[in-house]
């Protein structure tokens, strides 16, 4: 059976829930206690979609300002790219926009770009309309989807969307 290596990194405003949505693709586990990411951590996941493969290198960067330097190093060779904002949030969806920009203007041509809107079981506190996200992600042609990493919502769905927009390199 065919393997593909797929490089994946995530960007995204710190304490949007990056990490627990790794956490929760990787071990299907949540903490509400995680440990803030320092600099940028690394893991794998290999799942079979169909019949292939798929070995997901997951980069986790760090949101925090003194760190966003190091964030060409892991977006460079990336496939794709998870962009996280929390949906509680307005200010990290503007901050989402930005990473947007800087993978427009540094980042592969070809990256796919995923926009994930996470926390989506705080309904209540939701500062950032679906549909504006939705508009927005359509207008860059990015996959879209609301996520919870505490609820396990729509987190494997957006690593088999990435893997199905990803080419098969020859
Ligand atoms: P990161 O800085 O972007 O990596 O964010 P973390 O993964 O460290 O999460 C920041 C905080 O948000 C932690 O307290 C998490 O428990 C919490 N969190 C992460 N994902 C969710 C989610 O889907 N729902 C809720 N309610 N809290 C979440």
């Amino acid at each position: 059976m065919a393997l593909r290596e797929l490089k994946v990194c995530l960007l995204g405003d710190t304490g949007v829930g990056k990490s627990s949505i790794v956490c929760r693709f990787v071990e299907d586990s949540f903490d509400p206690n995680i440990n803030p990411t320092i600099g940028a951590s690394f893991m794998t996941k290999t799942v079979q979609y169909q019949n292939e493969m798929h070995k997901f290198l997951i980069w986790d960067t760090a949101g925090q300002e003194r760190f966003r330097a190091l964030a060409p190093m892991y977006y460079r060779g990336s496939a794709a790219a998870i962009i996280v904002y929390d949906i509680t949030k307005e200010d990290s969806f503007q901050t989402l926009k930005n990473w947007v920009k800087e993978l427009r203007q540094h980042g592969p041509p070809n990256i796919v770009v995923a926009i994930a809107g996470n926390k989506c079981d705080l309904l209540d506190s939701r500062e950032v309309p679906e549909k504006d996200a939705k508009d927005y992600a359509d207008s860059i042609h990015a996959i879209f989807v609301e996520t919870s990493a505490k609820n396990a919502i729509n987190i494997n769905e957006v690593f088999v969307e990435i893997s199905k927009r990803i080419p098969v390199a020859d």
